[in-house]
């Protein structure tokens, strides 16, 4: 197959999983980006009213905590972030939702620890949940519930997060908005030469390597978990793109077809295999 028909495929993809991180949805000075947010809102909106079934996954909760306590900088221990994360959860999904609302769009809060991916009985019942809140064509807004998240039960980082959902509700496409716009040859903050992948097919040892963190580095600034989250969607067998997050409309392009960010195209892989 050709890449232009790998891209033909995104325009047909009904179940989509969106996740956006802190550093879109802020400005470097940790302010909350409010337009973007509301782009975010407006972009999925329009999606899940063609018929698609849109899952947000998003950042911003400590983000949004600090802003309201006046703090910058990162939080200094886990029991700050936790608590800012609880001062921001509610901030963050209150600017959601009267983005949402303005375009008649219902959302709902779902926040996850990973054990609820891991522990049979609540794996049924999270999936349960997202499956009725889609039939009733709710957007579910997904974070880590980052306020109870203790070591044995933390995604951690919601690249990951956003991959077990994807597998978790048999999405079809898994886009993740980032900071970095898809994955290079090389690092492209110190290797000129490097160049954005656009289509990747199948995981092979160099991504391995990523992921484990070993790549030296060009591991750092986020591609690590984002290459660990298209390995669980090359095990589930779902596609993945990753692109820029700095205008979230860029999800209509990339869903029309266009060659934008780097396509991980697995949703092919059971049928294939
Ligand atoms: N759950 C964290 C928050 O909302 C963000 C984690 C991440 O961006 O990977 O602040």
């Amino acid at each position: 197959m050709e890449e232009m028909d790998y891209r033909e495929l995104l325009k047909n993809r009904k179940r989509i999983v969106v996740k956006i991180g802190s550093s879109s949805l802020s400005y470097p000075n940790g302010k909350i980006n409010y337009s973007r947010l509301e782009q975010v809102a407006i972009a999925l909106s329009k999606l899940q009213s063609e018929g698609r079934q849109m899952v947000l996954v998003s950042s911003g909760a400590t983000a949004v905590g600090a802003g309201r306590m006046g703090i910058t900088g990162k939080p200094s221990d886990k029991v700050e972030k936790q608590a800012l994360a609880a001062i921001g959860q509610a901030g963050l999904i209150k600017i959601y939702q009267r983005f949402f609302d303005r375009h008649h769009q219902a959302v709902a809060q779902v926040l996850l620890t990973k054990d609820a991916i891991t522990i049979p009985v609540r794996r049924r019942n999270a999936r349960n949940t997202l499956d009725t809140l889609l039939g009733l064509n709710v957007i579910p807004i997904i974070n880590e519930n980052d306020t109870v998240s203790t070591e044995q039960i933390e995604f951690g980082d919601n690249d990951t997060l956003s991959a077990y959902v994807a597998e978790l509700i048999d999405a079809d496409l898994l886009m993740i908005l980032s900071d970095i716009d898809g994955l290079y040859s090389g690092d492209p903050h110190n290797n000129p030469e490097a160049k954005i992948i656009s289509l990747v097919t199948e995981f092979s040892p160099w991504l391995e390597n990523i992921a484990s963190g070993s790549a030296s580095s060009f591991g750092t600034g986020g591609m690590v978990t984002k290459i660990m989250a298209a390995r669980i969607c090359w095990e589930a067998g779902i596609d993945a793109v990753i692109a820029s997050g700095e205008d979230p409309f860029v999800l209509f392009r990339l869903l029309k077809g266009e060659l934008l960010g780097t396509l991980f195209a697995f949703g092919s892989r059971m049928t294939v295999c």
